[in-house]
């Protein structure tokens, strides 16, 4: 879910630079060396040309289309606070995503691992396999789909292998009250290396996934597993300064590199962050230098998705359309974008 809301207005630099190859806006156009600087009058012309297509589409979706790198989405769910159908589609397509993983909740139990019930629905009435499998089956082209179970009861693997037989690309989303290395989660880090899918795992402190700090182990004990991590506790540690807080679970303001998400990043070829939610956009606004460098230092291991529940798709009310905004402001190289949009979501999901 956004943390953040940081409605950002589209600026004049930013509408040119959406107009020109990224890496010759390094620098602002005018102080840009070592080529033929562009007039004022191409700029005008290009602002013009904006402007005109501002006019015919709608202003708001105008940093998140265009021929530019083709966009996988993650991280996306059904029944998203009972958003329908139709509007999930529709929001797809405003972002300008070529394909989205829908990404299941368990079934709906009563248990200490959904929080006593409060967790179903991924907390946040998304549905399950069925429907996931059902709205991708009927938009193959823009869809695919994950398959999940709350992780400690009876029917777990029969009920994941099922739908990653019929072709599941992740197990996820794994938004549980469990220990990170509980048995039944690493029965789950098993199943993900037997079926070559990566494991999407939510980090919530004192919410989802407990033993952040220790999960480093089960990093090195599955080798073959590979790990995706998402979610507000995941972020909140690239800063080494951090300490794990429920209470403070978007922190703002400068990061000291280092933390533990950003060695565990560095030093394990296996684990992989998804820059989905609110707390993904959080991480690269709260330091925008820091972010930067984040993105270009880990361009490898990052791989975009919204995770957001809104009907719009644009950038007006749509984190997950901020979200690719910011990513543009902060990677001008086409070639990391390209990786973080598309080229990384491909080999790790294998699609
Ligand atoms: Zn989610
Ligand atoms: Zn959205």
């Amino acid at each position: 879910m956004a943390g953040t809301s940081g409605v950002r207005l589209v600026n004049t630099f930013d509408l040119f630079r959406s107009m020109y190859p990224a890496p010759m806006l390094l620098q602002k156009p005018d102080s840009m060396p070592g080529r033929p600087a562009l007039s004022r009058r191409d700029f005008i012309s290009g602002s013009a040309l904006l402007t005109l297509a501002a006019a015919t589409h709608g202003c708001s979706t105008l940093e998140t289309s265009g021929p530019r790198e083709p966009i996988i989405d993650i991280h996306q769910h059904v029944g998203y606070h009972e958003r329908t159908n139709t509007a999930l589609l529709a929001h797809q397509r405003a972002m300008g995503i070529k394909k989205t993983i829908l990404l299941p909740a368990g079934r709906p139990v009563n248990s200490s691992s959904t929080n006593n019930g409060a967790s179903n629905g991924l907390e946040a009435k998304c549905l399950g396999n069925q429907e996931c499998y059902e709205f991708a089956k009927a938009h193959p082209k823009e869809f695919t789909f994950g398959a999940n179970e709350v992780p400690d009861i009876p029917e777990t693997v029969q009920e994941i292998e099922k739908y990653l037989k019929l072709g599941a690309v992740v197990i996820a989303e794994q938004k549980f009250r469990v220990e990170c290395d509980s048995p039944q989660m690493q029965r789950l880090y098993e199943l993900a290396a037997e079926y070559r899918v990566p494991i999407l795992m939510h980090w919530q402190f004192k919410r989802y996934n407990y033993g952040f700090d220790r999960f480093h182990k089960m990093l090195e004990k599955y080798p073959k597993t590979v790990f995706i991590g998402h979610a507000q506790t995941w972020w909140a540690n690239i800063d080494s300064s951090y300490q794990d807080d429920a209470a403070n679970l978007y922190p703002k303001g400068k990061v000291t590199p280092g933390g533990l998400t950003d060695r565990y990043l560095r030093d394990y070829p296996n684990i992989y962050g998804d820059l989905s939610a609110g707390s993904g956009l959080n991480s690269l606004k709260r330091d925008e230098e820091h972010g930067a460098a984040f993105l270009h230092r880990h361009q490898d291991k990052l791989i975009y998705g919204s995770d957001c529940a809104d009907p719009a798709g644009t950038l007006d009310t749509c984190q997950g359309a901020q979200t690719i905004a910011e990513i543009r402001r902060l990677v001008p190289e086409s070639k990391v974008l390209r990786k973080l949009f598309y080229d990384n979501a491909m080999r790790v999901f294998r699609l």
